[in-house]
Protein backbone atom coordinates (compact mmCIF):
# COMPACT_ATOMS: atom_id res chain seq x y z
CA UNK A 1 0.00 0.00 0.00
CA UNK A 2 1.15 3.39 -0.58
CA UNK A 3 2.56 5.29 2.81
CA UNK A 4 4.90 7.95 3.08
CA UNK A 5 7.95 6.92 3.60
CA UNK A 6 12.07 8.62 4.04
CA UNK A 7 14.90 6.32 3.57
CA UNK A 8 18.42 7.71 4.13
CA UNK A 9 21.33 6.67 2.19
CA UNK A 10 24.37 6.83 3.67
CA UNK A 11 26.18 5.89 0.81
CA UNK A 12 30.27 4.29 1.74
CA UNK A 13 30.36 6.94 4.84
CA UNK A 14 31.27 7.17 8.51
CA UNK A 15 32.70 4.92 10.70
CA UNK A 16 30.95 1.97 12.66
CA UNK A 17 30.67 4.04 15.88
CA UNK A 18 29.61 7.24 14.08
CA UNK A 19 26.84 5.29 12.20
CA UNK A 20 25.80 3.78 16.03
CA UNK A 21 25.75 7.19 17.13
CA UNK A 22 23.83 8.41 14.10
CA UNK A 23 21.30 6.09 14.51
CA UNK A 24 21.16 6.69 18.07
CA UNK A 25 20.07 9.85 17.72
CA UNK A 26 17.25 9.29 14.84
CA UNK A 27 16.09 6.78 17.31
CA UNK A 28 15.79 9.38 20.33
CA UNK A 29 14.63 12.25 17.96
CA UNK A 30 12.00 10.28 16.59
CA UNK A 31 10.55 8.55 19.52
CA UNK A 32 7.35 9.73 19.18
CA UNK A 33 6.56 7.12 16.77
CA UNK A 34 4.50 9.13 14.58
CA UNK A 35 4.71 10.15 10.68
CA UNK A 36 6.14 8.02 7.89
CA UNK A 37 8.07 4.57 7.57
CA UNK A 38 11.21 5.74 7.99
CA UNK A 39 14.51 3.36 6.49
CA UNK A 40 18.19 3.60 7.50
CA UNK A 41 20.71 2.36 4.79
CA UNK A 42 24.12 1.92 6.29
CA UNK A 43 27.01 -0.03 4.75
CA UNK A 44 27.00 -3.95 5.34
CA UNK A 45 29.23 -3.91 8.35
CA UNK A 46 27.11 -1.52 9.90
CA UNK A 47 23.65 -3.02 9.57
CA UNK A 48 22.94 -5.52 11.90
CA UNK A 49 24.61 -3.25 14.96
CA UNK A 50 22.53 -0.60 13.38
CA UNK A 51 19.51 -2.81 13.00
CA UNK A 52 19.76 -4.10 16.95
CA UNK A 53 19.05 -0.24 17.57
CA UNK A 54 16.26 -0.08 16.06
CA UNK A 55 12.67 -0.37 18.24
CA UNK A 56 11.05 -3.75 17.07
CA UNK A 57 8.00 -3.15 15.14
CA UNK A 58 7.83 0.49 15.20
CA UNK A 59 8.34 2.96 12.19
CA UNK A 60 11.94 2.51 11.53
CA UNK A 61 13.34 0.14 9.22
CA UNK A 62 16.71 -1.33 7.94
CA UNK A 63 17.79 -1.00 4.90
CA UNK A 64 20.84 -2.14 2.82
CA UNK A 65 22.43 -0.63 -0.34
CA UNK A 66 22.66 -3.20 -2.38
CA UNK A 67 23.00 -6.72 -3.00
CA UNK A 68 24.10 -9.94 -5.50
CA UNK A 69 21.85 -11.44 -7.67
CA UNK A 70 22.84 -15.21 -6.87
CA UNK A 71 21.59 -17.13 -3.64
CA UNK A 72 24.72 -18.00 -2.51
CA UNK A 73 28.19 -19.26 -3.93
CA UNK A 74 31.88 -18.41 -4.85
CA UNK A 75 31.38 -14.32 -5.16
CA UNK A 76 34.01 -13.27 -3.33
CA UNK A 77 33.20 -9.94 -1.38
CA UNK A 78 29.49 -9.81 -2.81
CA UNK A 79 26.27 -9.74 -0.11
CA UNK A 80 23.13 -12.02 -0.82
CA UNK A 81 19.85 -10.65 -0.28
CA UNK A 82 18.90 -13.69 2.33
CA UNK A 83 21.88 -12.47 4.24
CA UNK A 84 20.26 -9.25 4.24
CA UNK A 85 17.12 -10.63 5.55
CA UNK A 86 18.70 -12.90 8.20
CA UNK A 87 20.56 -9.09 9.79
CA UNK A 88 17.34 -7.52 9.69
CA UNK A 89 17.01 -5.71 6.72
CA UNK A 90 13.77 -5.08 5.70
CA UNK A 91 14.41 -2.80 2.21
CA UNK A 92 17.33 -3.19 -0.23
CA UNK A 93 17.92 -0.06 -2.55
CA UNK A 94 18.85 -1.22 -6.26
CA UNK A 95 19.32 0.22 -9.33
CA UNK A 96 20.71 3.46 -8.23
CA UNK A 97 22.61 6.00 -10.38
CA UNK A 98 26.28 5.40 -8.02
CA UNK A 99 25.97 1.64 -8.97
CA UNK A 100 24.59 2.27 -12.66
CA UNK A 101 27.47 4.68 -13.04
CA UNK A 102 30.81 2.97 -11.36
CA UNK A 103 29.77 -0.06 -11.18
CA UNK A 104 28.01 -0.71 -14.48
CA UNK A 105 24.83 -2.21 -13.46
CA UNK A 106 22.53 -2.78 -16.52
CA UNK A 107 18.66 -3.01 -16.43
CA UNK A 108 19.30 -7.05 -16.94
CA UNK A 109 21.33 -6.96 -13.54
CA UNK A 110 19.00 -5.09 -12.32
CA UNK A 111 15.78 -7.36 -13.13
CA UNK A 112 17.82 -10.06 -11.32
CA UNK A 113 19.14 -8.14 -8.53
CA UNK A 114 15.26 -7.62 -8.05
CA UNK A 115 14.09 -10.80 -8.23
CA UNK A 116 16.76 -11.96 -5.68
CA UNK A 117 15.95 -9.41 -3.51
CA UNK A 118 12.24 -9.97 -3.43
CA UNK A 119 13.25 -13.67 -3.25
CA UNK A 120 14.67 -13.08 -0.24
CA UNK A 121 11.79 -11.64 1.33
CA UNK A 122 13.31 -7.71 0.67
CA UNK A 123 10.84 -4.52 -0.22
CA UNK A 124 13.09 -3.37 -3.16
CA UNK A 125 13.29 0.57 -3.36
CA UNK A 126 14.18 0.86 -7.18
CA UNK A 127 15.71 4.08 -8.38
CA UNK A 128 15.74 5.51 -12.00
CA UNK A 129 16.36 9.23 -13.25
CA UNK A 130 18.06 10.99 -15.93
CA UNK A 131 21.23 12.33 -16.65
CA UNK A 132 21.54 16.48 -17.09
CA UNK A 133 22.13 15.66 -21.03
CA UNK A 134 19.02 13.50 -21.30
CA UNK A 135 16.96 16.26 -19.44
CA UNK A 136 18.38 18.89 -21.64
CA UNK A 137 17.97 16.73 -24.37
CA UNK A 138 13.95 16.80 -23.62
CA UNK A 139 14.45 12.98 -23.34
CA UNK A 140 13.58 12.81 -19.67
CA UNK A 141 10.50 10.47 -20.07
CA UNK A 142 11.59 8.28 -22.79
CA UNK A 143 14.70 7.50 -20.35
CA UNK A 144 12.82 6.99 -17.37
CA UNK A 145 9.83 4.98 -19.17
CA UNK A 146 12.90 2.83 -20.35
CA UNK A 147 14.66 2.18 -17.16
CA UNK A 148 11.02 1.14 -16.03
CA UNK A 149 10.22 -1.17 -18.85
CA UNK A 150 13.61 -2.99 -18.86
CA UNK A 151 14.08 -3.11 -15.06
CA UNK A 152 11.12 -3.17 -13.05
CA UNK A 153 7.73 -3.60 -15.34
CA UNK A 154 8.68 -7.78 -15.88
CA UNK A 155 7.86 -8.40 -11.92
CA UNK A 156 4.58 -9.78 -11.43
CA UNK A 157 1.91 -7.87 -9.64
CA UNK A 158 2.22 -10.06 -6.69
CA UNK A 159 6.17 -8.83 -6.97
CA UNK A 160 5.57 -5.72 -8.35
CA UNK A 161 3.25 -4.80 -4.89
CA UNK A 162 6.63 -4.89 -2.70
CA UNK A 163 8.73 -2.18 -4.56
CA UNK A 164 8.67 1.26 -4.01
CA UNK A 165 9.85 3.30 -6.78
CA UNK A 166 12.98 6.17 -6.28
CA UNK A 167 12.93 8.94 -8.69
CA UNK A 168 16.25 10.58 -8.80
CA UNK A 169 17.82 12.93 -11.11
CA UNK A 170 21.46 12.35 -12.00
CA UNK A 171 22.09 15.83 -11.99
CA UNK A 172 20.68 16.10 -8.54
CA UNK A 173 22.20 13.40 -6.68
CA UNK A 174 24.61 15.24 -4.69
CA UNK A 175 25.17 18.55 -6.48
CA UNK A 176 23.63 20.83 -4.05
CA UNK A 177 21.51 21.37 -7.15
CA UNK A 178 17.49 19.97 -6.20
CA UNK A 179 14.57 19.19 -8.85
CA UNK A 180 11.68 21.74 -8.47
CA UNK A 181 9.17 20.79 -6.86
CA UNK A 182 6.75 20.85 -10.07
CA UNK A 183 9.99 19.26 -12.06
CA UNK A 184 9.59 16.23 -9.17
CA UNK A 185 5.92 16.10 -9.57
CA UNK A 186 5.82 16.26 -13.44
CA UNK A 187 8.18 12.91 -13.42
CA UNK A 188 6.74 11.40 -10.35
CA UNK A 189 3.01 11.73 -12.17
CA UNK A 190 4.52 9.94 -15.28
CA UNK A 191 6.15 6.99 -13.31
CA UNK A 192 2.55 6.64 -12.10
CA UNK A 193 0.90 6.67 -15.45
CA UNK A 194 3.72 3.80 -16.76
CA UNK A 195 2.89 1.90 -13.92
CA UNK A 196 -1.00 2.47 -14.21
CA UNK A 197 -0.37 0.74 -18.39
CA UNK A 198 1.91 -2.14 -17.14
CA UNK A 199 -0.21 -3.08 -14.16
CA UNK A 200 -3.40 -0.91 -13.56
CA UNK A 201 -5.04 2.24 -11.81
CA UNK A 202 -4.84 0.52 -8.20
CA UNK A 203 -1.35 -0.49 -8.51
CA UNK A 204 -0.44 2.75 -10.11
CA UNK A 205 -2.29 4.56 -7.08
CA UNK A 206 -0.87 1.90 -4.42
CA UNK A 207 2.97 3.03 -5.10
CA UNK A 208 5.17 4.61 -3.49
CA UNK A 209 7.20 7.40 -4.98
CA UNK A 210 10.23 8.92 -3.99
CA UNK A 211 12.10 11.86 -4.74
CA UNK A 212 15.96 11.83 -4.53
CA UNK A 213 18.31 14.39 -4.98
CA UNK A 214 19.49 17.39 -2.74
CA UNK A 215 16.41 16.70 -0.66
CA UNK A 216 17.23 18.71 2.43
CA UNK A 217 15.80 20.32 5.69
CA UNK A 218 14.59 23.15 4.20
CA UNK A 219 12.68 21.99 0.49
CA UNK A 220 11.57 18.61 1.94
CA UNK A 221 8.21 20.26 2.63
CA UNK A 222 7.86 21.63 -0.53
CA UNK A 223 8.37 18.84 -2.70
CA UNK A 224 6.43 16.48 -0.23
CA UNK A 225 3.23 18.75 -0.75
CA UNK A 226 3.29 17.33 -4.67
CA UNK A 227 0.36 14.89 -4.94
CA UNK A 228 2.59 11.93 -6.27
CA UNK A 229 5.88 12.98 -4.05
CA UNK A 230 5.39 10.17 -1.37
CA UNK A 231 8.23 11.10 0.32
CA UNK A 232 12.50 10.77 -0.14
CA UNK A 233 15.93 8.80 -0.78
CA UNK A 234 18.13 11.42 1.65
CA UNK A 235 21.66 11.19 0.85
CA UNK A 236 23.90 13.70 2.37
CA UNK A 237 20.87 15.06 4.18
CA UNK A 238 20.47 11.77 6.31
CA UNK A 239 23.94 12.13 7.60
CA UNK A 240 22.80 14.74 9.88
CA UNK A 241 20.24 13.25 12.72
CA UNK A 242 18.90 16.58 13.45
CA UNK A 243 18.35 17.75 9.35
CA UNK A 244 17.23 14.09 8.77
CA UNK A 245 14.64 14.48 11.38
CA UNK A 246 13.34 18.00 10.12
CA UNK A 247 12.65 15.75 6.58
CA UNK A 248 10.49 13.07 7.74
CA UNK A 249 8.65 15.52 10.03
CA UNK A 250 8.16 17.58 6.41
CA UNK A 251 4.52 15.87 5.57
C1 LIG B 1 21.09 9.64 -3.12
O1 LIG B 1 22.25 9.32 -3.30
O2 LIG B 1 20.21 8.76 -3.16
C2 LIG B 1 20.79 11.04 -2.87
C3 LIG B 1 19.57 11.45 -3.04
O3 LIG B 1 21.85 11.82 -2.47
P1 LIG B 1 21.77 13.38 -2.04
O4 LIG B 1 20.55 13.53 -1.17
O5 LIG B 1 23.05 13.62 -1.31
O6 LIG B 1 21.65 14.16 -3.30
Amino acid sequence: MRQNLVAGNWKMNLTYQEGLALVEEIVRLNAAGTGPEVVVCPPFPFLAGVGEKLPQGGKLHLGAQNCHQKESGAFTGEVAAKMLASVGCEYVILGHSERRQYFGETDELLSQKLKAALAAGLKPIFCVGESLDTREADETFDFIGQQLAAGLFHLSNEEFAQVTVAYEPIWAIGTGRTATSAQAQEVHAFIREQIARAYDAQAALDTTILYGGSANAQNARELFSQPDVDGGLIGGASLKAADFTTIIQSF
